[in-house]
């Protein structure tokens, strides 16, 4: 049984920008009491987004009971309510964001919208203890390189086209492979990439700072097609050649901003192998190798609970009337006081 202090407060987030309603619960110290997730495992394909919001609306009512009786905590306990305002998928965002907009509004407490990749990256520093990282942020949804200057999260990469994680996701499918429950379909790629030996050439583009995966996809697929090579061999090349791909970006980054400290965060930094590109490319200039713990790498809730937090005590609210979503949201569009 835990204890808590009853001057402690707590906040509650909602994440639900694609495949996973996740809430979390963190006190305002950043000790994070809950993490309940529950993904949406489409029957064939992608992620169909009405149909990925119709499981959040299923599930929202489980998984914040789970969240609350994980944590130990009432709901009239709660101090405010934060969630995935954006970017995202709109029928997932809008799902989530009516969650928070009632329980903000049966409670009577404060609201928070919150964005998501800034969600990834302090998830990242508070998991990690990293204060002004260079980080590389690789999910289902986004790709980029960022490092905060001037009051918000800079951009200084980013794919020009699909994201590492969908990248992977849908060559494992052209393959065949399954998504099963605590078995995303990158890390399916990784377990066959350990058994690859050869390196089949595939496309390399990186155009300035930015990057692009989709004909690096293509090719890989056609040649899965062709079956002259085998897929161990291809799941090896294709995370070569796109975690290279990253990584360059990434270090050119680490030389220009001379930042000390690398992060890498979301779903993607679950890979070992570019776990290890980034570790030498940061040993390689001086600084220090983050990793997100696993459990918080993935899209979660405790991610955007600690960020509301952060927010909160900055002076930022959302009032309800512009608590609607923003499916476009960009990192570098938001002003992130609490960073200094
Ligand atoms: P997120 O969008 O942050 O929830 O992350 C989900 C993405 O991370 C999906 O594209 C997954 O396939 C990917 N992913 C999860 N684990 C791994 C792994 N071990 N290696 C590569 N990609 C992964
Ligand atoms: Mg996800």
């Amino acid at each position: 049984m835990v204890a808590h202090k009853t001057s402690e407060r707590y906040c509650l987030g909602i994440e639900s920008t694609a495949d996973d309603f996740g809430v979390g619960i963190s006190t305002f110290n950043g000790k994070i009491l809950a993490n309940i997730s529950n993904g949406y495992i489409p029957k064939e394909g992608g992620i169909h987004p009405r149909e990925a919001a119709r499981h959040h609306a299923e599930v929202a009512d489980a998984v914040l009971a789970e969240a609350l009786a994980k944590a130990e905590v009432k709901a009239k306990d709660l101090t405010l309510i934060a969630f995935s305002q954006g970017p995202g998928l709109g029928p997932c965002l809008r799902t989530g964001a009516t969650v928070a907009r009632a329980l903000a509004s049966y409670l009577n407490i404060p609201l928070v919208g919150v964005n998501h990749s800034v969600g990834h990256i302090e998830i990242g520093k508070l998991k990690t203890g990293a204060k002004d990282p260079l980080t590389l942020y690789v999910s289902g949804g986004n790709t980029m390189v960022t490092a905060y200057a001037s009051g918000r999260y800079r951009v200084f990469g980013e794919t020009l086209d699909i994201a590492l994680g969908n990248c992977l996701d849908v060559f494992a499918r052209e393959a065949g492979l399954k998504h099963k429950k605590g078995v995303p379909l990158g890390a399916a790629v990784e377990q066959l990439a350990q058994h690859g030996k050869e390196l089949v050439l595939l496309p390399y583009v990186v155009k300035g700072m930015d990057l692009s995966l989709s004909g690096l996809l293509t090719a890989a697929t056609t040649a899965l097609k062709k079956g002259n090579c085998s897929l161990e061999d291809l799941c090896y090349s294709l995370q070569e050649h796109a975690f290279s791909m990253v990584t360059e970006v990434t270090e050119r980054a680490l030389a220009h901003t001379e930042k000390k400290e690398v992060l890498l965060t979301g779903g993607v930094a679950a890979n070992k192998r570019l776990q290890d590109m980034l570790k030498f490319i940061a040993g390689e200039h001086d600084a220090t190798f983050n990793v997100v713990p696993r459990a918080f790498a993935a899209d979660n809730g405790a991610m955007i609970a600690w960020t509301g937090i952060l927010a909160y005590t900055h002076g930022l609210v959302t009032p309800v009337e512009e608590s609607f979503v923003r499916v476009r949201w960009r990192v570098d569009r938001v002003d992130v006081p609490w960073v200094k």
